[in-house]
């Protein structure tokens, strides 16, 4: 059984009339890299500021290491939690050096090893006499990490991290947080707004809407299997075909489909684009009506029979052309209820 380093359950957290937090749940294996991801608004700082410690809860409970640190007559300071933190707005101490940055929550006889060790690990070693003005956003990002991984946390949660920071020098941070993740064996929280940014580099995501969590699981699982239409479009492109289900099969524009509903509900088919796969034969009643090329790989529209779209998602290499006729072959779809 995984070991879990955080439990949240069932939270609650109001600021006056909004309710930020609303039994939001979680549970974080050791050494995981969690994303908490979901639409701006939707709480995920707060959740962060939560378990740092930052905010109270009005209700709930959680576990830090099987320890109680914040519950109905429990509220365990953020200094005693051994969680470091990086917030969104991660401000440097312009006037002192890069170590003494790192430095700045460590004590105690070890602190220039434990700077030194925080330095290492974030490949900043050569820098430390630096000042914050003297370095470029990648560099200034790795000081806050390295700050937060100072006093040897149990946890670091990461608010946004990436998001100050242009796309190569995004793509190159998220590579070095799961490396950082994997040497140090510290489990990580971080929050996005980015789907694509939590499906990349979690081995776990909690998907978030309106301050609880909608569905969790590890990124392919999740995109994969879906639990409603919100979190299958949210997470990814999603076409949602309606019909209603008779003799345990839901018939949609896209073709027949299998569930288990009960016969006579509504129902929605969810595919995405990429379990579409266009095939050419003589008797094709679907025309390939828009195409766009991307290389590596291709999006097509297809106009049904009946007049209805689905976009299909192939190799850039497969031969179909603008103006084919096609048949179409769904490899996967998801049925719901329709509410
Ligand atoms: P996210 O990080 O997902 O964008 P937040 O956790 O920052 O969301 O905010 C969740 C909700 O709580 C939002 O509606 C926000 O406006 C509200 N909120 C956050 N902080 C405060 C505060 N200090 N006072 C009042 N409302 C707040
Ligand atoms: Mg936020």
């Amino acid at each position: 059984m995984t070991e879990i380093a955080i439990r949240v359950t069932e939270a609650t957290v109001r600021y006056g009339d909004v309710t930020a937090l609303d039994g939001f749940s979680v549970d974080v294996p050791v050494g995981g890299l969690v994303a908490l991801v979901g639409p701006s608004g939707c709480g995920k700082t707060t959740a962060l500021r939560a378990i740092a410690g930052f905010e109270n809860l009005d209700a709930g409970s959680i576990t830090i290491r099987d320890a109680v640190v914040s519950g109905a007559t429990v509220h365990v300071p953020p200094e005693q939690r051994k969680v470091g933190m990086v917030f969104q707005e991660f401000a440097l101490f312009p006037h002192i050096s890069v170590a003494e940055n790192v430095g700045y929550g460590v004590s105690g006889a070890d602190r220039i090893h434990r700077v030194g060790d925080a330095l290492r690990t974030v490949d900043l070693e050569d820098l430390a006499d630096r000042y914050p003005h003297e370095l470029s956003g990648g560099e200034q990002q790795r000081v806050a990490i390295a700050r937060a991984l100072a006093p040897s946390p149990d946890v670091i949660l990461l608010d946004e991290p990436f998001s100050n920071l242009d796309a190569p020098q995004r793509d190159k941070m998220r590579r070095e947080l799961r490396h950082i993740v994997r040497r140090t064996g510290v489990t990580a929280v971080f929050v996005t707004h980015d789907q694509a940014e939590a499906l990349a580099i979690a081995d776990f995501i909690a998907v978030m809407r309106d301050g609880s969590v909608k569905q969790a699981g590890p990124p392919d699982e999740v995109y994969a299997r879906p639990a409603s239409p919100w979190v299958a479009t949210f997470l990814g492109d999603a076409m949602l075909f309606d019909g209603v289900v008779s003799d345990g099969h839901v018939t949609t524009d896209i073709g027949v489909v299998k569930t288990e509903l009960a016969d006579g509900s509504k129902a929605q088919v969810m595919v995405r684009p990429e379990w579409v796969m266009p095939s050419t034969s003589g008797t094709a009643q679907c025309t390939v009506t828009d195409r766009e090329f991307y290389g590596h790989d291709q999006l097509l529209e297809i106009t049904l029979p009946t007049g209805g779209v689905v976009e299909s998602l192939i190799s850039g290499r497969h031969p179909v052309r603008l103006g084919d006729k096609v048949d179409i072959d769904i490899t996967d779809a998801i049925v719901f209820e329709a509410v």
